[in-house]
């Protein structure tokens, strides 16, 4: 029988099975803090329960807990980058971040990914499969144990599609939202997607407070085709609907995600369009200059061509910013260092 991963279980679902096992209920109210605010990394630190039923517990569940493999902290600014592998050996990758307003933390949601964006590491060898929900909390959970700080943001931004593993990554949320977990408001997370509209549309309709990021990258279908395979798929009409379909339920401003490449997205043209596009919305865009990665051959517009392309959006009244770039000096764009990780062990 495949056993139950007890950390991806709702304070309901937890209290049913130690119901089941002939427990006390406030037992499950025990565990669940345990797990989600105490964040122990196996039953037997549970010292308020008897021996007898920890090892009960262990033989019937999965009780997930990442083992950081691998750290690397960022000499210019504190960034910390995290390899955790996971209980059947597959590798993810978190970053933490210090901001003047709290600490964020950077997620996975996938080992891996199968949306072929073109400039991305996380992509090359596609999806190996997606992340429990436990997993996605545990980044953070790891995280704030290993740093002894608390994470007061969280962003979907790492590997993976969080669109592409729907159910976890909802379940992911309430999970981090529940007031005997870590109580994060939704309105400090963000999820951001490469565009899967009725996923979309199904998460406006939750009609929650988190902030939604679209990586829209490109202002033509043509161009966006090129740089983003989900583009054939869904034209930026309809992202653009869907966007405002997620304004209206929400209330939530959208965020743009345009990483500049070089040559391929940063022209005139591309201005004109993306002015006309983020015009008529209610949103944020937020200007990445492209991370180089060595498997392909984008690079960055300098730095005169990122302010004037700033610039351009800002005096049509668009709100722009342009990322910091944090950590660059430890394999900062997605999916690097579980990559550079993997090839070492593997002698390539
Ligand atoms: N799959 C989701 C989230 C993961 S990627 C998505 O597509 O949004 C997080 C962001 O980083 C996305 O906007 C993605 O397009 C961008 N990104 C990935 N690789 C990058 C690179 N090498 N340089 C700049 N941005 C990159």
């Amino acid at each position: 029988m495949e056993q139950i991963d007890i950390k991806s279980l709702t304070k309901e679902e937890l209290t049913q099975e130690i119901v089941n096992m002939g427990e006390k209920k406030f037992r499950a109210e025990q565990l669940f803090e345990w797990m989600h605010k105490r964040h122990a990394r196996n039953f037997d630190e549970m010292t308020n329960l008897s021996k007898q039923l920890r090892q009960e517990l262990a033989q019937r569940f999965l009780f997930v807990s990442l083992r950081a493999v691998r750290v690397q902290e960022s000499a210019f600014d504190g960034t910390k980058k995290f390899l955790f592998e996971l209980h059947d050996g597959n590798l993810v990758e978190s970053v933490f971040m210090r901001y003047q307003h709290g600490n964020s933390v950077c997620i996975s949601s996938q080992v891996g990914c199968r949306m072929g964006c073109r400039f991305c590491a996380s992509t090359l060898d596609g999806l190996e499969r997606n992340l429990l929900p436990s997993e996605m909390l545990d980044q953070i959970y790891a995280i704030e144990v290993l740093t002894g700080e608390r994470v007061s943001n969280v962003v979907v931004m790492g590997t993976g599609e969080p669109l592409d593993n729907y159910d976890n990554l909802l379940r992911f949320l309430s999970l981090l939202n529940d007031e005997k977990g870590l109580h994060m408001s939704l309105r400090s997370v963000t999820v951001s997607t490469c565009g899967i509209v009725p996923n979309m549309k199904r998460l406006a309709d939750e009609k929650l407070q988190l902030t939604l990021a679209l990586s829209l990258h490109a202002a033509s279908d043509e161009k966006r085709r090129r740089l983003m395979p989900v583009a054939n798929r869904y034209s930026i009409g309809e992202l653009m609907d869907a966007c405002r379909y997620y304004f209206d339920r929400t209330g939530r401003r959208i965020t743009f995600e345009y990483s500049l490449v070089a040559g391929e997205n940063d022209t005139e043209d591309d201005l004109r369009r993306l002015t006309a596009l983020a015009r008529g919305m209610n949103c944020h865009v937020n200007l990445i200059p492209v991370n180089p990665i060595k498997e392909r051959a984008y690079v960055q517009p300098d730095r005169k061509a990122v302010l004037a392309f700033k610039n351009g959006l800002e005096r049509n009244g668009i709100k722009v910013t342009v990322r910091r770039e944090m950590g660059r000096d430890i394999d900062g764009a997605c999916g690097q260092l579980r990559r550079s990780h993997r090839k070492a062990s593997e002698g390539l």
